[in-house]
Parts: structure tokens; C-alpha cells; sequence
């Protein structure tokens, strides 16, 4: 399990439980810039997964033509 993190890495300051962002200087939580590396890779996957559709398809009309 990972550790809250209490205070902003960038200004010391002190954050609200579960903040994404630092009340003072702005800068984003450890927590928030996992979420964000997550949303990154399930909006990855979900364009590879729309590609291979597309590419799938492509495939299959010119083999029945
Ligand atoms: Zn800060």
C-alpha cells in the first residue's frame, strides 16, 4: 500500500486528504499524476483497440473482394 502523501512536493505545503492538486502552488499529487499515467494508458489501448478494428476490417473486404 502506498503512503498518503501529506504535504506538496514542490511548495512544502500542507494538502487536503486524497488533493490532486496543491492548494497553494497548483502542482499536481503523486496521486493525481498516477491517475493521470492510467487515463494515458487506457486511452492507449482504446486507440490501438480502434486501429486493429479498422485494420481488421480492411482486411477482411479486400480478401472477399
Ligand atoms: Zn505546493
Amino acid at each position: 500500500m502506498q503512503q498518503m502523501q501529506v504535504a506538496c512536493e514542490t511548495c512544502g505545503a500542507e494538502l487536503v486528504a486524497n488533493a490532486a492538486y496543491c492548494e497553494r502552488c497548483g502542482a499536481r499529487t503523486r496521486r493525481a499524476r498516477r491517475l493521470v499515467r492510467i487515463a494515458i494508458r487506457v486511452e492507449l489501448l482504446f486507440f490501438l483497440l480502434v486501429v486493429g478494428i479498422v485494420i481488421g476490417f480492411t482486411w477482411i473486404y479486400s480478401v472477399q473482394r
